[in-house]
């Protein structure tokens, strides 16, 4: 987006705000799409947990993706949104057998990944079919946080418990109709992914209904200029080639199926937020801004990089700041960055904020969440209110003042 866009933005909200590109977006769909053309039957589920605004839900949907989801209330603001069941995937970790169960009558397509549930919910639903996450004990990515396929992770049920859920499949006479895999957050070895395929190829071939193979998503996206990202062309090339011939070997046409979230949205928000003090000590000057870690809490809940402009000045001389919030606590946001100069009352703008950002929002410090700006065809449509002081003591119950004071005279 262009900075006199953002900047305008920025000046007429009420506070920190949100903005998404939806060409962006569209053009990191077309581009995936693009890379997997040679795959005759192609899905791909985005993932709801990324960027969860029902205006940005059924604009993926009107490109032709489904869902990726992770709880129920996901999966009815995809249903809200216009999804079809028949295209929603619930992928869930360690969730209640009562919540799979209550999705799984909505139609929507069940994920199961462990063996608890998956014997619990065979034995009761035999008819209904199901994919299974499996665990490729494979590191595809650098960071430990967002990588979800080594040997110690919660995720998925370990190829070596295959013997285990074969029995388990054929004891309940339950239908799988479908694999699935999400090995991490961060692709930076395509090869080490591709090494995870073909285990989940191999696990593929012990069973003879399926309808299609879930790669799960982990795409990496640049965070600076020049930044490594997954090289999407060369794995669509790839891995479309192992797809097919794994097709032909099975005997059957099969869906080749992802669930990107940060790939498709990511590098399309934008977080604008403006300058409140700009504090020189004797060792840093400290940017700081009208926000903190309750809008954007990914710097400092596992260590990504935003970067960082100043849009009221772009072309002023850079200089060196430390970008930290308002929170009563630590919250920086970038240290030592090289940004044009800052005075107060300027405004910035945080880039890759469009995927696990505003869905991490919190209330912290009684704060509103920010509202969201859907950027379409160069106009800025509100998709979500800032929020006001009648959202933070919504759900609060306000004791009576006897009850009150007679807890005071007790204690
Ligand atoms: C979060 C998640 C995704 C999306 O991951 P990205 O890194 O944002 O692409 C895909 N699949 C599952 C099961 C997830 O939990």
């Amino acid at each position: 987006m262009e900075n006199a866009a953002l900047l305008q933005i920025a000046q007429q909200a009420e506070g920190p705000v949100y903005v998404y590109d939806a060409n962006r977006i569209k053009a990191q769909y077309e581009r995936l799409t693009n890379a997997f053309s040679g795959v005759n039957q192609l899905r791909f589920h985005y993932a709801t947990k990324a960027l969860n605004n029902i205006s940005i839900l059924k604009y993926i949907q009107s490109l032709g993706a489904g869902l990726d989801t992770v709880s129920i209330q996901e999966v009815q603001l995809g249903l809200a949104a216009g999804f079809d069941p028949s295209t929603i995937i619930f992928t869930p970790n360690g969730v209640s057998l009562n919540e799979i169960e209550e999705v799984a009558k909505l139609g929507v397509q069940i994920n199961i990944d462990n063996l608890s549930i998956l014997e619990q919910f065979g034995s009761k639903y035999p008819e209904v079919p199901v994919c299974i996450r499996i665990n490729p004990h494979v590191m595809a990515g650098g960071n430990s946080n967002i990588s979800v396929g080594h040997i110690d992770s919660k995720f998925g049920i370990s190829i070596h418990q295959i013997p285990h859920l074969l029995r388990i499949t054929e004891n309940t006479n339950m239908r799988i109709n479908g694999i699935h895999m999400h090995t991490g957050s961060d692709i930076l070895d395509i090869d080490v992914f591709l090494h995870a395929t073909e285990i989940l190829f191999e696990t593929a071939k012990n069973f003879k209904n399926l309808s299609f193979i879930d790669f799960g998503s982990g795409f990496k996206v640049p965070y600076t200029p020049g930044d490594i990202e997954t090289n999407i062309e060369e794995l669509g090339e790839k891995l479309t080639e192992k797809f097919n011939s794994f097709c032909q070997e099975y005997g059957r046409e099969l869906t080749l199926a992802f669930e990107p979230g940060k790939f498709l949205v990511s590098q399309a928000g934008y977080f604008l937020t403006k300058v409140n003090v700009v504090k020189q000590t004797t060792s840093t000057v400290f940017a700081q801004v009208d926000s903190g870690f309750n809008h954007l809490i990914r710097p400092m809940l596992y260590g990504s990089h935003h970067e960082i402009v100043n849009i009221s000045n772009p072309d002023g001389r850079e200089r060196f700041y430390s970008v930290v919030g308002y929170i009563c606590e630590t919250d920086t946001f970038g240290s030592n960055r090289k940004i044009a100069e800052i005075s107060e009352g300027e405004y910035l703008a945080f880039k890759n904020a469009g995927a696990y950002c505003q869905t991490m929002a919190s209330n912290y410090n009684s704060r509103y969440r920010p509202a969201e700006i859907f950027w379409i065809n160069n106009e800025a449509h509100l998709i979500r209110k800032q929020e006001n002081f009648e959202d933070i003591l919504r759900n609060q119950i306000e004791l009576d003042t006897a009850v009150i004071k007679g807890a005071a005279v007790s204690a």
